[in-house]
Formats: C-alpha cells, sequence, structure tokens
C-alpha cells in the first residue's frame, strides 16, 4: 500500500479525517476563542455561570464549577474566576457584555482547581485577589501539582501559574462595590482547609462556593465535622437562598443545605461505625454511605473517596 493509499483508507475510516489531523482539530478546539460565557441574572446585579456537571475534560475546558460575578454601583467582583483561562476569559467576556466597570475583585473560594485557574484572565484588570488566609499556602503545597495535572487533560501550555491572593481574610471582611456591601466569612475546616464564602448584602443570597453541592455529590477535602458546623452556623445566619459551588444557579438554602447534611452526616456516622467494627478502609470505602448512591451524580467517582478523607481523621478521634 502506497502512502497515498494508506492515507486516504485511514481517512474513509475515521470519516474523511486522517488520525494525523485529528489531534491538530482537537488541540484547536481546546485553544478556540472564548465566548461570553452564558450566564443568568439569579437577582439584580447578581449574574451566575453555571459550569457542567461532569469532571474535567479537554473538551469542556474545566468549566464544571459556578462562577458569579456581582455588580455595584462603581465596581465589579467575579466570586470564582474559572477552572482554566479560556473559562476565566469566557466568564470576563461576559463581565464585558452586560458593563464596562473596573472589575475590582476576583475572590477565590477555595483552593481547588476547579475554581481558580481562570484568574490569570483578570491580571490586566488591575484587579485584588481575595482568598481565605491560609490559602497561600495551600496553594504553594498544591498549586503547581494541580496545574500540571490539569495540563494534562486541557493540553500543554494550557493551564497559567496559579495566581495568588494578597488581599487576606482571617475571619471577617467586607469589599464595597459602591452601594453594594460583600460580607467575608474565612470559615475554619470544612470542606476544604480554607472556605471563604461571600454574602451580598443587598440581596442576602449566599456565594457559598463549595460549602454547598447540590446535585452533585460533595467532595470532602478538609474536615467532615468542621463542615457539618460550618453549615450549622450558616443555618443559624438565616440565609434563605445561595449560589451553589456546583449545581443550579441558585437554590433555596433550606432544601440544599439539609440534603447535602443528610449525606455528610451518613457518611460521618457510618465510617464511625465501620471504624468501631474495625472494618478495613478499603472495605468501608466501598460499604458506607452506599444507600446515598441514588441522590447524587457522580456518587461512584467521590464517595469512596470521602469515606477514605473521612475514616482517616476519625479513626484518630
Ligand atoms: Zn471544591
Amino acid at each position: 500500500m502506497t502512502h497515498d493509499q494508506f492515507l486516504s483508507r485511514r481517512a474513509a475510516l475515521f470519516g474523511g479525517m486522517c488520525l494525523c489531523c485529528m489531534p491538530t482539530l482537537l488541540r484547536a478546539q481546546a485553544t478556540g476563542a472564548p465566548q461570553p460565557a452564558p450566564t443568568v441574572e439569579v437577582s439584580p446585579g447578581i449574574h451566575v455561570r453555571r459550569g457542567v456537571s461532569e469532571d474535567a475534560t479537554a473538551a469542556n475546558r474545566d468549566a464544571i464549577a459556578n462562577l458569579a460575578f456581582i455588580v455595584g454601583r462603581d465596581a465589579v467582583a467575579v466570586i470564582d474566576p474559572g477552572g482554566s483561562l479560556h473559562d476565566g476569559q469566557s466568564l470576563r467576556l461576559a463581565i464585558r457584555a452586560i458593563t464596562q466597570l473596573p472589575i475590582r475583585y476576583v475572590v477565590l473560594s477555595h483552593v481547588h482547581p476547579d475554581h481558580i485557574f481562570g484568574a490569570a484572565a483578570f491580571n490586566d484588570d488591575g484587579a485584588v485577589f481575595v482568598g481565605h488566609a491560609s490559602l497561600p499556602e495551600q496553594l504553594a503545597a498544591r498549586g503547581e501539582f494541580y496545574r500540571r495535572g490539569l495540563e494534562k487533560i486541557l493540553g500543554d501550555g494550557q493551564v497559567e501559574s496559579v495566581v495568588v491572593p494578597t488581599h487576606l481574610v482571617r475571619d471577617r471582611d467586607e469589599l464595597d462595590l459602591g452601594g453594594r456591601v460583600l460580607a467575608l466569612t474565612a470559615h475554619k475546616p470544612a470542606h476544604t482547609m480554607g472556605d471563604l464564602s461571600v454574602l451580598d448584602r443587598q440581596s442576602g443570597i449566599l456565594l457559598a462556593g463549595d460549602l454547598l453541592f447540590v446535585e452533585r455529590i460533595p467532595v470532602l477535602d478538609g474536615n467532615l465535622k468542621g463542615w457539618l458546623a460550618e453549615l450549622a452556623a450558616l443555618r443559624a445566619s438565616g440565609v434563605q437562598q445561595a449560589v451553589p459551588g456546583h449545581g443550579p444557579a441558585l437554590v433555596p438554602w433550606a432544601t440544599a443545605e439539609a440534603a447535602q447534611r443528610r449525606y455528610l452526616t451518613v457518611l460521618l456516622d457510618e465510617t464511625r461505625a465501620a471504624i468501631a467494627k474495625n472494618v478495613p478502609i478499603e472495605d468501608a470505602s466501598t460499604s458506607v454511605a452506599q444507600g446515598e448512591r441514588g441522590n447524587w451524580q457522580l456518587f461512584d467517582a467521590y464517595n469512596g473517596r470521602n469515606v477514605i478523607e473521612a475514616y482517616r481523621r476519625l479513626e484518630w478521634e
């Protein structure tokens, strides 16, 4: 078979596209110019881009977390800039389609890649990057590991270095957008070792980051009992509506939080029971919380990990 015959045969096999072109095309898709991200205005001035309920892939460009921006009289705040440079650029275009006000703050809710790797898209805005006081330390420990992992998925050169926040929150703080104040709370270890939530005082809406998962299984990377305690504190604060880190753009707090609390409580109780019965951690990871399986997307991908995370901490308590 000549080279030409080989190519034409291969082209026939792959629908007119030869194998050697496919990686190039896939790369072109992955580097395609960003388009304004689709957003919904869940309340006047609060715009949310809903993430897809998938793990990161080259096709979704890690646009899997919910992102938001809030428009005040004088300025804009971004609450989570996205999972990749492309994701952040798409969010920035969505902002610019709505307002020309300066983007003054970019809040990084926590260390996970799907929430932070879009930050570099806002470097030229002169925005102040805001994070939990422990975030720089966590980024120093994990940032490059996350960056390389994401680059394996999105392609070489597709993932910018992490942006380290300079405006750090230890307990509580406020950001003023001009007639619109955002109240920030730095939480004790919960979903991660450093979660930052944002309450828009004007609407009373809580931008919960990954302190709240809806429909997609919660991921534990901090402290299970601590997470339940932080949820109890938020419940006591009287929050009515929230933008979760994953799931619909806006949810009633009470029902969403109750569902997540149910899962986390089952995880806690059944992990403790497994430890008490000396069930090995590997066996626990496939048996604990299985009754929750039908309630959550991506359950099989994360429940076992959650059990292992919970078990390791609880076995010393
Ligand atoms: Zn997270």
